[in-house]
């Protein structure tokens, strides 16, 4: 059975105390969320910081980007010997604001990937399709272009911890979440796309993820989808008052 997982992308938001505070009543209330994963990403500043305050509790910490380059010249970038040395378990990659607003490629996306997978950190890898191409019924087409470029080469050991987030770019901060029904037929394409590049067994063992305005009003319907194992949430992970119900939303749909 997939463990759910249940993520908080704090984006470009929060000051050190405000991020310990976040950090601190995230751990308080996720100790009671039992079989249910949870991390947070805070911005790159504030990573040791929320290390402290998660330390001794059962939430991990991952960051939002990495460079695939090692340590070196590469001005204003973060390498992944300095995200582990802060303690980082998972990187998000390849998230749509990466993609549209910095020019992230599948190919750079693919660097990433192997790069974080060969330091041993856990990848969550984000794919999702614009508004137009839902419109024009080209996802499928869109997920199956994403899932080819950012996993060319990523075999073996490589998967085995591999997290997909399908997160549909028209609904990421606008408010619109796709459908329950919308959501798990996107979900179980890229479960079938898996099990073809990989096998049914590797596919069976990945967790998808679900992304796109996750709110504690609809968290319950979505993680009860069946190809569904989690969520990467952004907006309501800011508050604890709207993060810990979706984790909540978590354990009570476990063994759906
Ligand atoms: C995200 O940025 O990954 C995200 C899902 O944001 P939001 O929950 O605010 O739509």
């Amino acid at each position: 059975m997939r463990q759910f997982l249940v993520a908080g992308n704090w984006k470009m938001n929060t000051q050190r105390a405000t991020a310990v505070a976040l950090a601190t009543d995230v751990a308080r209330g996720a100790a009671s969320a039992t079989g249910v994963e949870v991390l947070v990403c805070p911005p790159f500043p504030y990573l040791e910081a929320v290390a402290g305050a998660i330390r001794g509790s059962s939430v991990r910490l991952g960051a939002q980007n990495a460079s695939a380059e090692k340590p070196g010249a590469y001005t204003g970038e973060t390498a992944i010997e300095m995200l582990i040395d802060c303690g980082c378990a998972s990187v998000i990659l390849g998230h749509s604001e990466r993609r549209t607003l910095y020019g992230e490629t599948d190919a750079l996306v693919n660097r990433k990937v192997k790069a974080v997978r060969t330091q041993g950190l856990q990848a969550i890898l984000c794919v999702g399709e614009q508004l137009a191409d839902r419109e024009a019924e080209r996802t499928e087409q869109i997920l199956d272009g994403q899932m080819t470029g950012s996993l060319e080469g990523v075999d073996g050991d490589a998967v085995a911890d591999l997290v997909i987030a399908y997160e549909p770019v028209w609904a990421i901060g606008t408010g619109k979440t796709a459908s329950p029904e919308q959501a798990q037929a996107a979900h179980a394409h890229l479960r079938k796309w898996l099990a073809g590049r990989y096998n049914p067994a590797v596919a069976d063992g990945i967790r998808i993820l679900y992304g796109g305005s996750v709110k504690a009003d609809n968290a319950l319907t979505l993680l009860q989808q069946p190809d569904i194992d989690g969520a990467l949430v952004g907006g309501a992970s800011l508050s604890a008052a709207n993060f810990l119900p979706i984790v909540e939303a978590g354990v009570q749909a476990q063994g759906k």
